[in-house]
């Protein structure tokens, strides 16, 4: 039984289909999608197709912007980075038009898919399905260009780097899609990376919110955006390879299945892109972390980890993280605040990193917490930081010793092995 008969039924569906840059990278692989897409055809499904640039096209065409203008204007950015899915679609239709499959490329322009004007991180607003709705009827499989929008005044614009997922997932859920599959190189969504832990594991189902979780802790399987999205109005989302012939991927759930025992930890996720920085002997009264936090908010740089020491003779430390790359500006912007506030020092540490624990049966299971630290204390890895959600538990720990903690942390709750539903018991 194939994979589509299998989870979609011998019923026609509409499936929404996103093939990533890597998928479209050659014409060799164009015309593999294309005979994935055709054989849903066959099934009698109807398909609609969503696309990336070829890999690699979208940094170059920002290159090439920035060649031209080093701060590109954002609008002209976006009409020039929006044309590498253009490129894709055509080249997709015309594939499977010489698999006998007809096709029909679509702009977000022509769609259309409405989004705000926020250039090169627009929001869609609303998308119009008749265009779409009259070639399916037709028998034809409609491809959509991912990535890209037009406001309501006709400017082209862009969703943010990794936004085809967004755009896969949007349509779905306009289309009330029965699902949507995300075709990517890899096959699915693992316990952790395996190029540090060979044992992770192919997770067949995560929840949306512990995808939420691991896309913001820096997996990169699929755009965050795209996740909240899809949650939002309950698209069923797969992540599958579209370099194997079978495989189910991972499959996104709404809810956690009840009558299955869950893992209690999902997955181990991990962040190389943290800095701290750290206040120090800062007056210990109310107002201050306004006084420190606000600024740098207002700079639009994002706060991750916050910790405030006991205050001493008056006196506090404020540290918190931050991308390294607002390092540098969160450090010109404290100079200033440490004048006003009257603070010692500000100093700043750049061999942070996040490792992270994510999983939904954490809310019903204590200890996940003490067999974190225990099995990191065994391993002499000192915590700088921690952070919590109801789902994750994150520490801060000095960048040298990550890869020892994601594979002592993926042993400790057994997430190699396959009888993992008891991973809390010690
Ligand atoms: N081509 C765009 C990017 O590289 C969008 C995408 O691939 O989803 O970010
Ligand atoms: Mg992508």
């Amino acid at each position: 039984m194939s994979f589509a008969d299998k989870h979609l039924g011998t019923t026609m569906a509409l499936i929404v289909q996103k093939y990533g840059g890597t998928s479209m990278g050659s014409p060799e692989r164009i015309r593999s999608v294309a005979a994935r897409v055709a054989r849903f055809r066959a099934q009698g499904h109807q398909v609609v197709v969503t696309v990336s640039a070829m890999s690699g096209e979208t940094n170059r065409l920002i290159a090439l912007s920035k060649a031209v203008s080093p701060n590109p204007d954002p609008r002209e950015l976006d009409v020039v980075i929006s044309t590498g899915e253009q490129v894709s679609i055509g080249l997709l239709c015309m594939a499977l038009q010489e698999t006998g499959v007809r096709a029909r490329s679509y702009t977000g322009g022509q769609v259309k898919i409405l989004t705000d004007s926020a250039y090169s991180k627009a929001r869609i607003l609303s998308i119009d399905e008749t265009a779409i709705r009259r070639d399916l009827g037709q028998g034809c499989v409609v491809v959509v260009a991912g990535f890209q929008g037009v406001d309501a005044q006709g400017n082209i614009t862009t969703l943010g780097r990794g936004g085809s997922d967004t755009t896969g997932v949007a349509l779905a859920a306009a289309l009330k899609a029965d699902e949507c599959q995300i075709y990517t190189d890899v096959d699915g969504v693992y316990t952790t990376d395996p190029r540090i832990v060979p044992e992770a594991r192919k997770l067949d189902t995560v929840t949306f919110e512990e995808m939420l979780e691991m896309a913001s802790l820096g997996s990169k399987v699929l755009q965050i955006r795209a996740v909240e999205f899809a949650g939002k109005y309950k698209v069923k989302l797969r992540v599958l390879s579209s370099f194997q012939e079978e495989g189910e991927g991972t499959l996104i759930t709404v809810e956690e299945n009840s009558t299955m025992e869950k893992p209690v930890i999902s997955g181990i996720a991990f962040n190389r892109d943290e800095a701290k920085i750290t206040v120090l002997g800062v007056p210990d009264k109310p107002g201050i972390a306004f006084q420190i936090l606000g600024p740098v908010a207002d700079a639009n740089i994002d706060v991750d980890m916050i910790i405030q020491n006991v205050g001493k003779d008056g006196c506090t430390d404020l540290s918190f993280t931050v991308g390294r790359a607002d390092l540098d500006r969160a450090m010109t912007l404290l100079d200033g605040v440490r004048e006003q506030i009257g603070a010692a020092a500000v100093s700043a540490d750049k061999t942070m990193c996040k490792v992270s624990v994510v999983g939904v049966g954490m809310r019903s299971h204590p200890g996940v917490a003490s067999k974190m630290f225990r099995a990191l204390a065994e391993e002499g890895i000192n915590i700088r930081m921690i952070a919590t959600s109801e789902i994750r538990i994150s520490v801060a720990i000095e960048e040298k010793y990550l890869e020892l903690a994601v594979r002592v942390l993926h042993k400790a709750f057994e997430l190699d092995s396959v009888a993992s539903s008891k991973n809390i018991s010690n």
